[in-house]
C-alpha cells in the first residue's frame, strides 16, 4: 500500500506492506517525489511502532469505558451548555500538525463556521507561525515559493537554525548530493551540529541575532551591486526608508561584533552569497522559535526579494516544516489567526466562507492562538477544551502551568490513540482516535506537495478517525445536514471546492484538475503540487501584484546576568519525534540516545564543578529539571541545549517542557524556545 510516513514535514513515501495483522514491511517509495525510495531511521522503524502496546481501544467518560454515542453525546452536550451559558469564546479546539487535512477541515469547520470563535490553535503554532507571518508581510499569502527540486538546482544552500541531518535527513541527503556535485553549504547555528560539522562553512552565531547578520549581507550586497534593482522596480514594493529602517549597515566589524563570530568568516559568508545567483536558503525552528521569528523570516526573505532570487530554478527562501501535516492545516484554517484556504478575517472573506458553508455563526475575529489560549484557560476564561492528537502538558512552553490549568479546566476532552499521556490524565472525556496505518487522508508537506495516506489495517477495538469523530460531535450539536461525511474523500472534495470558490469576482485557488473528482480518483490520487512553481511570472497576492520588502531591525539581545547567567537552547534528537509516544516504542530508536542530556560547554563545565556524567540541574524562572551533563564544544560558552522528548510519564527527569518562558513572537504568536535565561548546577 501507498502512503506517507507519520513523522516529519519532509513528506516520504512509504511502501507498507503488511505482514500480520499488527505488523508491515516499510519500504520507502521509489516513486514519490519528496524520498525517491529513501527513509531515515524513523520511518524505517515505523513497522515496530504499530502494536497495541499503549493504545486507548475504547471512549471513557472518567475512569470508566463508555460507549461511543454515551461519550460524544457528553462531548456535545458540554460544549453546547458551555456555550449557551458563557459564549462561543468560552470554548476550544487545541489540534495538531499530525492531523491529516481532513480531520483539520471540520474541525476547523466546526468551530470557526458553526461555534462561532475561532478558538482553534495548532501545535504547529509552535512549529512554524513565524514563517507564516513572514510570508504573509511580504508575499501577501502563505506561500512557500520553494520547492525540493530547487535545491538540486542551487549552487549555494544556506541553512539557518536547521539542523536538517537529523530534523529533515531525507532533505539532507539531498543537499548533500548537491553538495557533492559542487553547491557550497553554509550553515547559521549557535551550535555546531552534525549538519555544521559537514558544512563548507559553519557561523556560530550568538543566539537571536539572526536580523543583524541579514541585514549586514543586504547591506554588503547592496554596496557590492548585487541588489536586483530591475526587479525591485517591477515586482516589490519598497518603502521609502526601507534602507534607513534596516540598521546595521555592511561593516562587517560591526555585524560581526553583534553576531559574535569571526569577522573573516562573516566576509567569507557575504562574498559567497553576493556572487552566487543560485542560492536557497532554508530555514527551521532555529528562525521561527524566536520572540522576533517574524521579523528574522522577513530579514531571510527581504535578501531573495532584493536580489531578485525568488520564483527561478535554485533561488528562493525556503521554509521547512516540522510536522507531516503543518501545510495541511494551514491550508484549511486550522491556524486561530486564518480563517480558511489561505483567507484572513476580512468581512468579505468572513463572508465568502459563511455562505459556502452555509454557515450560522461565522467567527468574524481570528482566535486566541496557542500561548493566550492555555494562559485562558489558566484564568478560567476558557471553560471547554477539546485537545486532538496533542500533548501539551508537555510540548508547550511553561508546561507546569499548563498541567495546573488543565487540571482546574471544568472540561476537558482528549481524542488521542495513546491511553494514557500527560495531557489526558486530566481529561473528563477520552476518544480513542485511529492511528497512522489505520486511516485515510492527505498530508501536505513542506515544498506543498499533497501525498495520500492510506490505511493497511483495520483500527482496533473501537478506535475511528478524527474526521469522524468530529463530525459525529457536530451532528450532536444540532448541524446534521452540515456534516455529512461519510468518508475523507467527501471532505477533500468540499475542501478543494472551498479553495477554488469563486465569488464576487474572486478565485481563490486554482486547482489541479484531477483534485476534486470522485472516490476513486481519490483513492488513487499520486502526489501533486499545490499551486505549481509560484511567483516565476514575478506577480504576487497583493493588491498591486508586488512583493513588499518588510523593514525589520536587529532586536537587543539581553545580556545574561546574575541569577540566570546562561541561555536555555531547546531541540530534537535524531530518532525521537516529540514526546515519544511513538518512537518510544521502538527498542531500536532508543538506542540512539537513551536518556536526556544537558549539553555544556567545558568553560562553563568547570566553572560549575560539573564532569561529564555528573547530574545537573538546569532551573529557569518557570521551573527545574535534572538531566545528565555532556561535555562538549559544539555548544557555545554561556549557553546550554536539552531535547524536548521527555516527559514525566517517560523520565524522573529531562522534563524541558517545564523551562521555556510562555513568551511569544508578538506579530505570529509562535514561542520563544531558544533563548531561556537559565542556570546550572552540578548535582
Ligand atoms: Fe519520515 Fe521525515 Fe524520515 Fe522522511 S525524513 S522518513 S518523512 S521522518
Amino acid at each position: 500500500m501507498r502512503t506517507t510516513c507519520a513523522y516529519c514535514g519532509v513528506g516520504c513515501g512509504i511502501l507498507a506492506t503488511p505482514t500480520g495483522e499488527r505488523s508491515a514491511d516499510i519500504k520507502g517509495d521509489p516513486d514519490h517525489p519528496a524520498n525517491a525510495g529513501k527513509l531515515c531511521s524513523k520511518g524505517t522503524h515505523l513497522g515496530e511502532t504499530i502494536g497495541l502496546e499503549g493504545r486507548l481501544l475504547t471512549p471513557m467518560i472518567g475512569r470508566r469505558t463508555a460507549s461511543w454515542d454515551a461519550a460524544l453525546g457528553l462531548v456535545a452536550k458540554r460544549f453546547r451548555e458551555t456555550i449557551a451559558q458563557h459564549g462561543p469564546n468560552s470554548v476550544a479546539f487545541y489540534v495538531s500538525g499530525q492531523l491529516l487535512t481532513e480531520d483539520y477541515y471540520v474541525a476547523n469547520k466546526l468551530m470557526k463556521g458553526f461555534i462561532g470563535a475561532a478558538n482553534i490553535d495548532t501545535n504547529s503554532r509552535l512549529c512554524m507561525a513565524s514563517a507564516v507571518a513572514g510570508h504573509i508581510r511580504a508575499f501577501g499569502e502563505d506561500i512557500v515559493p520553494a520547492s525540493y527540486n530547487d535545491l538540486d538546482a542551487a549552487d549555494l544552500i544556506v541553512l539557518v537554525g536547521s539542523n536538517a541531518a537529523w530534523c529533515h535527513p531525507i532533505v539532507y541527503q539531498r543537499i548533500r548530493a548537491r553538495c557533492d556535485a559542487g553547491a557550497k553549504l553554509v550553515v547559521i547555528d549557535p551550535r555546531r551540529t552534525e549538519t555544521a560539522d559537514e558544512a563548507d562553512l559553519h557561523l556560530s552565531i550568538r543566539p537571536g541575532t539572526d536580523v543583524a547578520l541579514m541585514n549586514g549581507l543586504l547591506a554588503w550586497c547592496r554596496d557590492a551591486g548585487v541588489v536586483d534593482q530591475a526587479y525591485l522596480a517591477r515586482h516589490v514594493a519598497t518603502p521609502d526608508d526601507f534602507w534607513d529602517r534596516c540598521e546595521g549597515g555592511s561593516d562587517l566589524w560591526s555585524v560581526a561584533r553583534v553576531c559574535d563570530v569571526p569577522p573573516q568568516e562573516l566576509r567569507r559568508f557575504f562574498e559567497l552569497f553576493a556572487a552566487t545567483p543560485k542560492t536557497v536558503t532554508m530555514f527551521s525552528q532555529g528562525v521561527n522559535q524566536s520572540l522576533a521569528g517574524t521579523d528574522q523570516v522577513n530579514a531571510i526573505i527581504n535578501l531573495h526579494l532584493a536580489t531578485g532570487r525568488i520564483g527561478k530554478p535554485g533561488a528562493a527562501p525556503f521554509s521547512i516544516t516540522g510536522q507531516p501535516n503543518a501545510m495541511g492545516g494551514r491550508e484549511v484554517g486550522g491556524l486561530a489567526s486564518s480563517l480558511a484556504a489561505h483567507m484572513d478575517f476580512t468581512p468579505a472573506n468572513v463572508a465568502r466562507v459563511g455562505r459556502f458553508w452555509a454557515a450560522p455563526n461565522m467567527a468574524t475575529r481570528p482566535g486566541l492562538k496557542a500561548v493566550d489560549l492555555f494562559r485562558e484557560l489558566g484564568q478560567g476564561r476558557i471553560k471547554a477544551i477539546w485537545i486532538m492528537a496533542t500533548n501539551p502538558a508537555v510540548s508547550m512552553p511553561d508546561a507546569g502551568r499548563v498541567r495546573e490549568a488543565l487540571a482546574d479546566c471544568p472540561f476537558v476532552v482528549v481524542s488521542d490513540v495513546v491511553d494514557t499521556t500527560d495531557t489526558s490524565v486530566h481529561a473528563h472525556v477520552r476518544l480513542p482516535a485511529a492511528a497512522w496505518g489505520e486511516k485515510d487522508g492527505t498530508v501536505t508537506n513542506s515544498d506543498r506537495t499533497v501525498s495520500r495516506q492510506r490505511a493497511f489495517m483495520a483500527a482496533p477495538g473501537e478506535a475511528r478517525p478524527d474526521w469522524w469523530i468530529v463530525t459525529q460531535v457536530a451532528r450532536r450539536m444540532g448541524w446534521k445536514t452540515a456534516f455529512p461525511y461519510d468518508r475523507p474523500a467527501e471532505i477533500w472534495r468540499e475542501h478543494c471546492r472551498l479553495s477554488a470558490y469563486e465569488n464576487d469576482g474572486a478565485r481563490l485557488f486554482a486547482l489541479p484538475s484531477h483534485a476534486a473528482k470522485g472516490n476513486a480518483e481519490y483513492d488513487a490520487m499520486a502526489p501533486f503540487r499545490w499551486g505549481g512553481t509560484p511567483f516565476s511570472d514575478g506577480r504576487f497576492p497583493t493588491p498591486d501584484g508586488r512583493a513588499r520588502l518588510i523593514p525589520v531591525a536587529q532586536k537587543p539581545v539581553a545580556a545574561p546576568l546574575g541569577k540566570w547567567p546562561m541561555t536555555l537552547n531547546t531541540g530534537r534528537y535524531r530518532d525521537h519525534w516529540h514526546t515519544m509516544t511513538r518512537t518510544g516504542l521502538s527498542p531500536k530508536l532508543a538506542r540512539h540516545r537513551e536518556e536526556p542530556l544537558v549539553e555544556i560547554h567545558p568553560d562553563d563545565a568547570s566553572a560549575c564543578g560539573i564532569v561529564d556524567g555528573n547530574l545537573a540541574r538546569v532551573t529557569t524562572p518557570q521551573g527545574s529539571s535534572l538531566f545528565r551533563a555532556t561535555v562538549v564544544t559544539s555548544q557555545r560558552a554561556g549557553e546550554v541545549f536539552v531535547p524536548i522528548h521527555w516527559t514525566d510519564r517517560t523520565a524522573t527527569g529531562g522534563r524541558a517542557g517545564r523551562l521555556p518562558r510562555p513568551l511569544a513572537d508578538p506579530v505570529s504568536g509562535q514561542p520563544g524556545f531558544k533563548s531561556t535565561p537559565a542556570r546550572i548546577d552540578r548535582v
